[in-house]
């Protein structure tokens, strides 16, 4: 059932609405006073010189994840490409010299200005070879050709910007965990 709420009662100098309209300017003055002086009073960012720090899970730009070795994890099973719902995955596959790997990706390119960052990618993926947890989401570029993420964009990533416990971040190569990774995917054990 529907609630009515009653029409506060406006008396004369309400209904002029001078004295609303001072008040309303004097909260403008106000943090406009605050912000000249005391700019870090405000959560303001100088963007793009200040980029905001946003939570690991955002779905943000995407990587992708890296063997102990340095080579991607990925197999070039077009999974992520088939479920991509803006068709923006762009795959070409070849034969892996490595024997346990059948295909590897030869190029791995995402249009980031048609993705919509649905993560559909992430979910389909069937050996963990890409995430969206770069916390990039601000993309600035001056053309269409910049907004491509090329394979070698797509696998610039250190270990270190990402947790301590991110196993698979770390097993890559500069990762706490790499050393041992090496060590098992030279003795097979780690495909
Ligand atoms: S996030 Fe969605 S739209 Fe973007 S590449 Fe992945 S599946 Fe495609
Ligand atoms: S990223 Fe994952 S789903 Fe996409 S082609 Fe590579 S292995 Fe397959």
């Amino acid at each position: 059932m529907a609630k009515v709420i009653p029409r506060p009662d406006l008396g004369v100098w309400e209904r002029l609405y001078i004295g609303e309209i001072v008040k309303g300017l004097m909260t403008t003055f106000g943090h406009a006073g605050k912000a000249l002086t005391n700019p870090a009073h405000f959560p303001t960012l100088q963007y793009p010189e200040q980029q905001p720090d946003i939570p690991r899970d955002y779905r943000s730009r995407h990587r992708l994840m890296k063997r102990a070795d340095g080579s991607p994890r990925c197999v070039a099973c077009y999974m992520c490409s088939t479920a991509c719902p803006a068709r923006c995955i762009n795959i070409v596959a070849e034969e892996s010299p490595d024997k346990h790997i059948e295909k590897r990706p030869v190029r791995f390119e995402i249009d980031l200005l048609l993705c919509v960052f649905c993560g559909y990618c992430v979910e389909a993926c069937p050996c963990d070879a890409i995430r969206m947890d770069t916390k990039q989401a601000i993309l600035v570029g001056g053309d269409r050709a910049s907004f491509v993420a090329d394979k070698a964009k797509l696998m610039d990533w250190e270990p270190k910007d990402y947790p301590a416990d991110d196993i698979q971040s770390q097993k890559a190569p500069g990762g706490t965990l790499n050393a041992k990774a090496l060590e098992e995917l030279r003795s097979g054990s780690d495909h």
